[in-house]
């Protein structure tokens, strides 16, 4: 056999693959709501499942198809399914999967412009696109796309670095005479300290700011802390902001510690904006991120409220010579057959070397859409999640936290032990065990309050969802009540 029978398979074959797999998507999509949300996790099954494929014997193409169709489908939480009020994982909009398997099979290689010149000019078209609806100036941004929010948070700290310590690109830390310190609040993503740890700074880098009742960064605190950290000889060097918390959805005030870190001497200000940032598209919430055009750079997940498969992390600045300085080495090996272009080569601006075609799911997701779409979508999962706090309240529940966008957090005050851990925990895994739904319990703020989470993270659910959430919460609790 020669090679391309054993990979590309033949004419018939492939054309039988297509369509399976064109049929495999399509029934997935239409199967969903009436499926389980959540698996029974069972590893002994899966394991065994997967003995049968031992590499031995070849499979035929569809057969292996219809093993991972049948094993997904039993085998994952359905992120994709309208009662799933999780963490931000929202359902792959359709265009973003047309884009992936385009991406898949096209295979654009952005590591240099001349070898994806479409694809890497596509994803500057997005970037630009993006910090125009932050506020950013046009001329004046730059970016670069990422795995995630956990690596353009990473390129925040890497850049803040750069910027502030400009020796550190060749001497790294050793050649910092203070140590540097940033600050984040204490509701922050943890991949500030992953990262942290990946940049060598080390957690004990990273002062995490108390929070106020309402769980944003108390920027009184920040101020404290930063003036301490110089007066006992150490380099304030970033801070970062999150708007819309994973926790709770909590924007923190971004105007105020803007002015902190201008007054410390114009210190990096980065927002986190993972989820949250999607607000700026729909003129009901934008309000809620005033502020945010003054960050030096900003993280946006397009995997979260865009809803594109994951994994689609942007990074964006207005210093448009930061990643460069960040980013850049020489690699005689690398294609040279754009010098004397105005173009960048990816590979200079991002932690990655070889990297897929991020933005193209992205683009036609929001090509199609528009921003007039995306707004519509963003809307009504916050109506959605207005219509939960009200179902929820009417339904004997207390609401833990405060904000417009649509992550509720819970409990029950009708009961001596509504507010406890064990309680709370009980209740989230009768929902998730009943199948019906799927959501989880967070701590939130200092004193680390137990609290039941949902979010609407999809835009497939509407109100009947979020009826049908508040019934079988209301259904567990009682349950849990006859079994105490
Ligand atoms: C999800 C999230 C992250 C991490 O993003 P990944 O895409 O999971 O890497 C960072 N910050 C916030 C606020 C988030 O919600």
């Amino acid at each position: 056999m020669k090679p391309s029978d054993i990979l590309d398979l033949d004419r018939d074959a492939r054309q039988a693959l297509w369509k399976r797999l064109a049929a495999i998507i399509e029934s997935y999509m239409e199967d969903l709501p009436g499926t389980r949300v959540a698996p029974e996790l069972d590893p002994k099954r899966i394991r065994g499942l997967l003995e049968a494929v031992d590499f031995s014997r070849s499979l035929p193409p569809l057969e292996a198809v219809d093993f991972i169709d049948g094993a997904l489908r039993s085998h994952q939480v359905h992120t994709p399914h309208p009662r799933y009020f999780g963490l931000f994982n929202p359902a792959p909009a359709a265009m973003g999967i047309a884009a992936d398997t385009l991406c898949a099979a096209f295979n654009p290689q952005l590591a240099a412009w001349s070898h994806s010149p479409f694809a890497v000019e596509a994803e500057r078209h997005l970037v630009r696109a993006f910090g125009r609806r932050f506020g950013y100036d046009a001329a004046h941004t730059d970016g670069t796309f990422a795995s995630g929010g956990a690596e353009a948070n990473h390129t925040a700290i890497l850049t803040a670095l750069v910027r502030a310590f400009p020796e550190t690109a060749r001497g790294g830390l050793r050649a910092v005479r203070k140590p540097p310190i940033m600050y984040v609040s204490s509701e922050s993503h943890h991949s500030f300290l992953k990262a942290a740890r990946a940049c060598g700074l080390g957690t004990e880098a990273v002062r995490q700011v108390p929070v106020d009742a309402g769980l944003r960064m108390d920027v009184r605190a920040l101020q404290a802390m930063i003036a301490e950290d110089r007066e006992a000889g150490r380099a304030p060097f970033m801070v970062a902001a999150t708007a819309g918390t994973t926790s709770a959805g909590v924007v923190d005030p971004l105007d105020r510690i803007a002015d902190a870190a201008t007054r410390a001497g114009g210190i990096w200000l980065h927002v986190d904006a993972a989820w949250g940032g999607a607000a700026v598209f729909a003129p009901g919430l934008k309000d809620l991120l005033e502020g945010i055009d003054r960050a030096d750079s900003i993280t946006f997940d397009a995997h979260k409220w865009l809803s594109v498969p994951m994994g689609a992390g942007i990074y964006i600045t207005r210093h448009t010579d930061i990643l460069g300085r960040t980013f850049g080495i020489a690699a005689d090996y690398m294609p040279h057959d754009a010098a004397g272009m105005d173009v960048v080569d990816p590979y200079h601006h991002s932690i990655q070397w070889s990297r897929r075609f991020i933005g193209l799911k992205v683009l036609m997701a929001l090509a199609v859409a528009g921003w007039e779409g995306y707004s519509a979508v963003i809307q009504h999962q916050a109506r959605m999640g207005d219509l939960l706090r009200e179902e929820l309240r009417a339904s004997g529940w207390t609401i833990m936290n405060e904000t417009r966008l649509p992550v509720v957090c819970f409990v029950d005050d009708d009961r001596p032990d509504g507010r406890s851990e064990r309680f709370l925990e009980a209740v989230a895994q009768g929902v998730v065990a009943s199948g019906q739904a799927w959501l989880s319990t967070v701590r939130l703020g200092m004193g680390a309050r137990p609290a039941l989470r949902a979010c609407i993270t999809n835009y497939r659910t509407e109100k009947e969802d979020v009826r049908a959430l508040v019934r079988v919460l209301h259904g567990v609790r009682t349950k849990i009540e006859e079994t105490a």
